[in-house]
């Protein structure tokens, strides 16, 4: 099959001819359909802790047909099927996987496109488990399908978070993460959902998306969180982290209001630094998410399937396999886009 497989940092991905997926007796083969570009892929590439192997092909937001189902996999799941699949092949039977959580799997969880082992969906075929996986009903298009996963993202730090309906929101950052965590803010009702960013673009996005005012990331956070209580008539209750860089964490600890939460989506793999006395005098509780529980999945895509969350917006390009080397070295210094989804059997 063609794939775009990853060499090494500071490389572009190289399109080439690779092996098929094997699919397991518990797995099943996806004919992929798309397969959003994310940021956490743009970022392995460059190296650092997050490195990938060599031969590794990045790709967790696919979507795509089921094309081969493995011979002990006894499912309502159909050769036809349009299904999507959390990122992860687990064992399914453990403490954490039968709650839905595969991601904390006990036995030798795999993620998918993220080392050789488990291939990704840059490529025109994934293998996928069966306990992960979920059709897709006939309401939701290839577009949303393949949102599911970055929407799942910011609705799960909703969901574990404190947060209730009437609350104040601060959202940190409006790239995928945040403009999915926005998304949800509103659907569950919050009172105000402010954001900050530094992108022209993604300030516009955000607003789409359900913003109730947008200020400017650049701003110093004691005016940030004068601007908060003037515009809202009060403080956030709860800060999303979606940015995922060094400094961020400090910012928020100055912004929180006294028992506050702070909740860090964005993914930082770099040292950082802060000044915990600010979050002990304020008494404010700091929350880290990771990735989602299947029901994240399943609420999402129940949720479009009604009409009643719409993602559209949050597509920038859809792109073939030839400009895949150059749009994803371009998408590293690039804000202006929000997702990129490769097609790569178009
Ligand atoms: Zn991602
Ligand atoms: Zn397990």
């Amino acid at each position: 099959m063609k794939a775009a497989v990853f060499k090494e940092p500071g490389k572009p991905l190289s399109i080439e001819n690779v092996k098929d997926p094997m699919c397991g007796e518990n797995e099943m083969i996806l004919k992929v359909e798309q397969c959003g570009i994310c940021g956490t892929d743009l970022h392995a590439s460059d190296g650092g802790s997050m490195e990938p192997e060599t031969g590794t092909i990045f790709g967790h937001e696919f979507s795509g047909e089921i094309v081969e189902i493995g011979k002990n996999i006894k499912s309502s799941l159909k050769i036809g099927d349009p299904a999507v699949s959390l990122p992860f092949i687990s064992c399914g039977q453990c403490q954490h996987c039968m709650n839905g959580n595969p991601f904390f799997c006990s036995t030798n969880m795999q993620s998918t496109g993220m080392g050789p082992e488990v291939q990704g969906g840059y490529a025109e075929y994934v293998r996928i488990g069966l306990p992960e996986s979920i059709k897709i009903p006939k309401g939701v298009s290839w577009d949303f399908a393949t949102l599911v996963e970055p929407l799942a993202v910011g609705l799960h730090g909703v969901r574990i978070s404190k947060f209730k309906q009437g609350h104040r929101a601060l959202v940190i950052g409006a790239g995928p993460i945040g403009l999915a965590t926005i998304q949800w803010l509103r659907f569950f009702g919050a009172r105000h959902i402010v954001v900050a960013e530094i992108s022209e673009e993604r300030k516009a996005m955000a607003e789409k998306m359900g913003a109730s005012l947008v200020i400017d990331g650049k701003t110093p956070a004691e005016e940030l969180a004068n601007i908060y209580q003037e515009e809202t008539g009060g403080s956030p209750d709860i800060i999303f982290e979606c940015a995922g860089i060094p400094t961020v964490i400090q910012n928020c600890l100055e912004i929180a209001a006294p028992f506050s939460e702070i909740v860090v989506i964005g993914v930082c793999d770099k040292p950082d630094t802060f000044m915990p006395f600010l979050g002990i005098i304020k008494e404010l509780t700091l929350k880290f998410a990771i990735a989602y529980v299947k029901d994240d999945f399943q609420f999402t895509i129940d949720m479009m399937e009604q009409g009643r969350i719409n993602p559209a917006q949050m597509i920038s390009q859809q792109i073939g396999f030839d400009s895949l080397p150059t749009t994803f070295e371009s998408l590293k210094t690039s804000k202006d886009q929000c997702k990129v989804m490769i097609c790569p059997n178009h």
